[in-house]
């Protein structure tokens, strides 16, 4: 007895934690920096972990009004119809639900590539089928309309990531609209906005309600600091809106992430926070690293070092731990996340001791 044929599905690799590389290495995890997962080096919002303590009592019960409360203060910020916010154990979540609403077994979906390896995996759970439009290194991983088009071949689904993981790279509305109007009816573009709040360009969501084929997807998990509670969502068209109840997890996020997300939509101050460090340390990664960057909008830096398992092993030794680009398809670049400015100050230069000591990176 044996689970269906999965040989055809990847593994998600996620970024090594820092209990695991302290055990491995026989390192203090106090002395390790995390710069692997694109989390917030600020953690949660205080007001998040309050709401989480003043609810933990009430977790025997199923969540109903929290998660009706939360899809109402999401609809309002984004001044679309409550139908349409679908919230979601994450924004992986979110991908899920859109694949049950959308795909008919066979179906394909459009990715990019590189890229995140969920929208593939989540395809192939749902009977789909995936295809890619490969983003350019030499062109610092440039999104537009024409090179998604020329991959496209009547997919269900489009995946567009803006800002990208793991360039960090955008696609400007007016790209998302071309795609849009230049593919099928039944074609749903799904902006991926994971990383939309540390970026400096408009989020598609307006497009929603403009028009019926675009959805955008949103998580808590990055600006938000609320990664571990796994709260995300999705905006649809409104025509989607009744779906939800039909592919929706049963109590679709769970009470105390539904609780923490409330309280930091209104803690304005450490989103505010946390996107100025992001901003700040991206430049400074950037301009000090001995290693060609590209350009990001994210909380997040692709550096070509030319051997990434060498140097994000390396890098580990010297207690920083970067994520190792291989899996994405991009052996010669690692992916440093974003810390406070002071451990951004101090992985940058054991990074910059990693590569001489190496003989890897150096700028262009
Ligand atoms: N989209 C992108 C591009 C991501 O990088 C991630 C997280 N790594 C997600 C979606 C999912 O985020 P979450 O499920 O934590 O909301």
């Amino acid at each position: 007895m044996h689970p269906r044929d999965l040989s055809d599905h990847s593994q998600y690799v996620p970024g090594r934690g820092v209990e695991e590389v302290a055990r491995d290495r026989g390192l203090d995890p106090d002395d390790l920096i995390k710069l692997s997962s694109n989390e917030n080096p600020h953690g949660p919002s205080p007001a998040a972990v309050e709401a989480i303590r003043e609810h933990a009592d009430r977790v025997h019960q199923y969540p109903k009004s929290s998660h009706t409360d939360l899809t109402a203060k999401i609809a309002e910020k984004w001044g679309v119809a409550t139908e349409q916010v679908w919230v979601s154990p994450g924004a992986d979540g979110s991908i899920d639900y859109l694949a049950r609403a959308a795909l008919e077994p066979g179906d394909e979906v459009l990715v990019p590539s590189p890229g995140f390896a969920y929208y593939g995996m989540s395809a192939r759970y749902h009977h789909g089928g995936v295809t890619e439009y490969a983003l350019d290194p030499a062109d610092g991983f440039a999104q537009d309309a024409e090179t998604v088009l020329s991959a496209y071949g009547g997919e269900r689904i489009v995946y567009v990531t803006s800002p990208h993981n793991p360039s960090g790279s955008t696609m400007p509305l007016d790209e998302v609209k071309a795609i849009a109007d230049a593919t099928a009816e039944d074609t749903l573009v799904v902006v991926d906005e994971a990383y939309g709040e540390f970026a400096d360009v408009d989020s598609a969501i307006p497009l929603v309600d403009e028009r019926d084929d675009v959805a955008v997807l949103r998580t808590f998990s990055k600006a938000y600091g609320l990664a571990g509670l796994r709260i995300g969502y999705s905006v649809v068209p409104e025509a989607w809106g009744e779906a939800y109840a039909r592919v929706n997890t049963p109590f679709a996020a769970n009470e105390l992430a539904c609780r923490a997300a409330l309280a930091a939509l209104d803690d304005e101050a450490h989103v505010t926070e946390s996107v100025e460090t992001a901003q700040w340390a991206r430049e400074y990664i950037a301009d000090e690293l001995d290693a060609p960057t590209v350009e990001s909008a994210g909380n997040f830096v692709l550096a070509e070092v030319g051997d990434a398992e060498r140097a994000a092993d390396a890098a580990q030794e010297r207690g920083v731990i970067i994520r190792d680009c291989t899996s994405f398809g991009l052996p010669n670049h690692v992916r440093i996340s974003t810390g406070t400015r002071e451990e951004t100050r101090e992985a940058v230069e054991r990074l910059n001791e990693t590569l001489a000591d190496l003989g890897l990176g150096v700028r262009a």
